[in-house]
């Protein structure tokens, strides 16, 4: 036996450790696993090699917890280590032998898979455990058995042990303020988080499976008896969708991935990308399309980002677009660091590169499908326009491509790209100033009676609902100058496409001066602005409109949770139709006749939007119910 010093500059490098290297301290076990892991996978390089002559074996690592000795035990048949290489890997801190394999065997086959990086992941350890110790017997023929042990302090010490079967056990002496971690379910929750991907067997206790009698004995149906067995508990899946070919995958492939990834998750996917890159970085990975509801932020952060099928985050904010963190999935990269801070990956090149590539993949597979079968690109639509809308109002890269297959539904069934769109309705919706306006509805039903107005005047009526749209058609009206969007109930039909020819008004100026007071006298001044306006007369005697401008600005407001909303008072305009026969008549009533005229008609304005509400609307439907019969 003998004992030395770990080779660290600073007095004792272990608080360090404990406190800062990892924030999360349930790391420890993701680090150790890795280890077991690489370790196994260096002697296949070694086998596949020729330097490695012996029998492999079953490569698998197997995590054991003894609750009474409060220990956990990490145990692989990977390639072991000899004292020189102890000296070598273990004690000099970060130097890592994971790095040097990679470069000794560089281009051959399986080196590129080594998850190690920077020669701290073993210390990561002493986050957890009072004392640690490895046992490990080397590949090499006739090689000594080491144990090396240290309790956390510079000093170690290694002994000559007895071990006969090749590989390494890392046992840890759990401390007391890290007793979670000698819990069966926390030990099982961290491995499913990080290690559910790893490419060689891992086993944790045991599982029950049922199996047919083995004595052949039956139950009242004759049928043979299941009986219940314990058998050793594999954690992982070792080859996991995204490591394979694109074609080696069916769909019912990458659903059955999907619901590996998120078993609690009822919805599927509406569709897939299989991202498959080498140069100039390496990067795999199934980015899934959910289908994405009004309160996006429950949906985000599902993408997991992994390095060598290693588990790192799902925050992935700092790789991936904010947009495209609407999507699910994995992404895999071995250039991208492993332990390191959100400031360093922000600023990491390859990730600004990553970020780049994902987004332009993104838009080529949606132009790709759109191009390949509309149709079917359009029975999708409804539940990607949130994900393409937001993508276009946070990329310029994105928006541009977007262009192409962003679609608009008309209230006729169809869908339109902008294009195709403007060609449609250029001639009967362009207005004076040579802008074609496109109408809009974000309800149906509710504007029922503006859509009918307008569609028996010859012009088309959009649907344009979510949560996002005033922000998306603020940005399509910059980048295309010759389009407006109004929503239906934002202005009467002749203003929202001001044509060049005024109408000529039934109503002189003194006229409407006389009728305005009764009017004024009805509803609130705060709330309602009264005009008269010459319009056409196929259109209704009283309209109620909310102006685009200062709809959207609450809109936005609402959405963006800005401090502005609620300063901006819920303001309307009540327009009188200055040529429909009812208020021309006014005129020629007796006050009270008026009055009563006057009121039933705005009452029914304001009920055709929904805004005739409590008393008022109990006093009308009483007043209606007279004048029946
Ligand atoms: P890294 O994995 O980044 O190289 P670590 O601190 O995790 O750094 O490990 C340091 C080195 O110790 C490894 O590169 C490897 O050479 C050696 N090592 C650690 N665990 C094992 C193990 N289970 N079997 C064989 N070698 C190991
Ligand atoms: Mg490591």
């Amino acid at each position: 036996m003998r004992t030395g010093q770990i080779n660290v500059q600073t007095e004792n490098i272990f608080p360090i450790i404990k406190k800062f290297l990892y924030s999360d301290h349930e790391i420890f076990l993701r680090e150790l696993v890795s280890n077991a892991v690489d370790a196994s996978q260096k002697l296949k390089v070694l086998s596949s090699n020729g330097e490695f002559k012996g029998d492999i074996g079953d490569l698998q690592v197997e995590v054991i917890l003894d609750i009474k000795e409060k220990t956990l035990t990490i145990r692989d048949r990977g390639i072991g280590m000899n004292a020189e290489e102890i000296d070598k890997y273990i004690n000099q801190i970060a130097f890592s032998g994971a790095e040097e394999f990679v470069q000794q065997y560089k281009g051959k086959e399986g080196a590129e898979q080594i998850i190690g990086h920077f020669g701290l992941g073993f210390y990561s350890a002493f986050m957890v455990a009072e004392k640690v110790q490895i046992k490990t017997l080397a590949r090499h023929e006739g090689s000594q058995a080491v144990q090396w042990e240290s309790n956390g302090s510079p000093e170690y010490t290694l002994t000559e042990i007895d071990k006969s079967e090749r590989g390494t056990d890392i046992v840890l002496w759990i401390a007391e303020d890290a007793l979670e971690f000698l819990e069966k379910s926390r030990i099982s929750e961290i491995l499913d988080k990080y290690c559910k991907f790893l490419p060689v067997p891992i086993f944790f206790g045991n599982k029950t499976e049922y199996i047919d009698s083995p004595e052949g004995e039956k139950d009242e149906d004759g049928k043979l008896k299941k009986v219940a067995i314990e058998v050793p508990n594999q954690i992982n899946n070792t080859s996991p969708a995204w490591t394979k070919a694109p074609a080696d995958l069916k769909d019912e492939d990458y659903s059955e991935f999907y619901r590996d990834l998120y078993p609690m998750s009822f919805e599927s996917p509406l569709f897939h990308i299989h991202l498959n890159v080498d140069y100039p970085f390496n990067l795999t990975g199934i980015l899934y399309f959910p289908k994405i509801k009004e309160n996006v932020e429950v949906q985000r952060n599902k993408i997991n980002l992994y390095s060598n099928q290693v588990f790192i985050t799902d925050s992935v904010a700092e790789i991936v677009p904010e947009f495209l963190t609407l999507l699910h999935g994995v992404i895999d990269s071995p250039d991208i660091p492993l332990n390191v801070s959100r400031s360093y990956l922000q600023s990491d090149s390859n990730v600004k590169k990553i970020s780049t590539h994902i987004t332009k993949k993104v838009a080529d597979k949606l132009a790709e499908m759109f191009k390949k079968d509309r149709k079917d690109f359009e029975s999708k639509w409804d539940d990607l326009q949130i994900f393409v809308q937001y993508g276009t109002l946070s990329d310029d890269k994105f928006a541009e491509k977007a262009k192409g297959f962003s679609l608009l539904k008309s209230t006729d069934g169809n869908y339109y790209t902008l294009e195709e769109y403007k060609e449609k309705v250029k001639t009967l919706q362009t207005n004076k100033d040579n802008k074609t306006v496109f109408l809009y509805s974000n309800d149906e039903e509710g504007q029922y009676s503006f859509i009918k107005t307008a569609k028996d005047r010859g012009y088309d009526v959009l649907i344009l609902d979510g949560p996002l749209v005033s922000h998306w058609i603020g940005k399509l009206e910059l980048s295309e100058e010759n389009i407006a969007f109004s929503r239906i109930d934002a202005d009467t039909l002749d203003k929202l496409i001001l044509k060049s020819e005024d109408i000529p008004s039934k109503l002189s100026k003194e006229d409407e001066e006389k009728l305005k007071p009764a009017f004024e006298s009805i509803v609130s001044k705060d709330k309602f602005n009264i005009k008269f306006e010459s319009m056409s007369q196929d259109e209704a005697p009283i309209i109620i409109t909310q102006p685009e401008f200062i709809r959207r600005m609450m809109e936005q407001q609402k959405l963006g949770g800005g401090g502005f909303y609620g300063a901006f008072p819920e303001t309307y305009n009540l327009i009188i139709n200055a040529n429909h026969e009812k208020v021309v008549g006014l005129l020629n009533k007796e006050e009270q006749e008026k009055n009563k005229t006057i009121k039933q008609l705005t009452d029914l304005a304001l009920l055709s939007q929904g805004m005739l509400k409590g008393e008022a609307l109990s006093n009308f439907i009483e007043r209606t119910i007279e004048q029946v019969g």
